[in-house]
């Protein structure tokens, strides 16, 4: 089975941006109108805070009941099955795939002392924004760890 994709309206981003991280394909749109959402959905499924828009989107749509992030994600991983795949994981400023690259192409795009104390490192195709496992990426994994033992 194809692993799920998403599109999130207005009210979303900061799940929209865990879902990234996670490894999922998460279309984030701030500003369209409801009816433009369903005409780009496509095989992905809406995940939206307005019952009416989620009820027209059908099967595909997915309503967000609580306004908490925690309860959000949680409700997500629930219902389609997520996991946690850091090796997927997509940039979360734009959506776009992350590659390795080699640590000398990150040179001055990163802080030195970055640099000098990591070994891996990772782009983004869509944006180039560059990617580290340092402390950040720590406290996501804790958090995403502890909010998928909960069940
Ligand atoms: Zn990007």
């Amino acid at each position: 089975m194809p692993e799920p994709s998403f599109l999130l309206d207005g009210m979303l981003g900061s799940l929209a941006r865990w879902l990234r991280i996670m490894g999922y394909d998460s279309e984030y749109l701030r500003d369209e109108a409801d009816g433009e959402l369903l005409a780009i959905l496509g095989d992905r499924y809406l995940l939206t805070r307005d019952k009416q828009l989620a009820q027209r989107a059908g099967a595909r749509g997915f309503y967000m009941e609580s306004d908490d992030l925690d309860v959000q994600l949680s409700a997500v991983v629930e219902r389609f099955g997520l996991r946690l795949d850091l090796e997927r994981t997509r940039c979360t400023a734009c959506n776009g795939q992350l590659e390795r690259v080699p640590k000398e192409r990150v040179e001055h795009k990163v802080p030195e002392g970055t640099w000098s104390g990591h070994q891996d490192f990772w782009m983004c195709q869509g944006c180039g924004k560059v990617y580290w496992q340092g402390a950040h990426w720590k406290n996501i994994r804790g958090r995403l760890d502890q909010l998928m033992s909960r069940k």
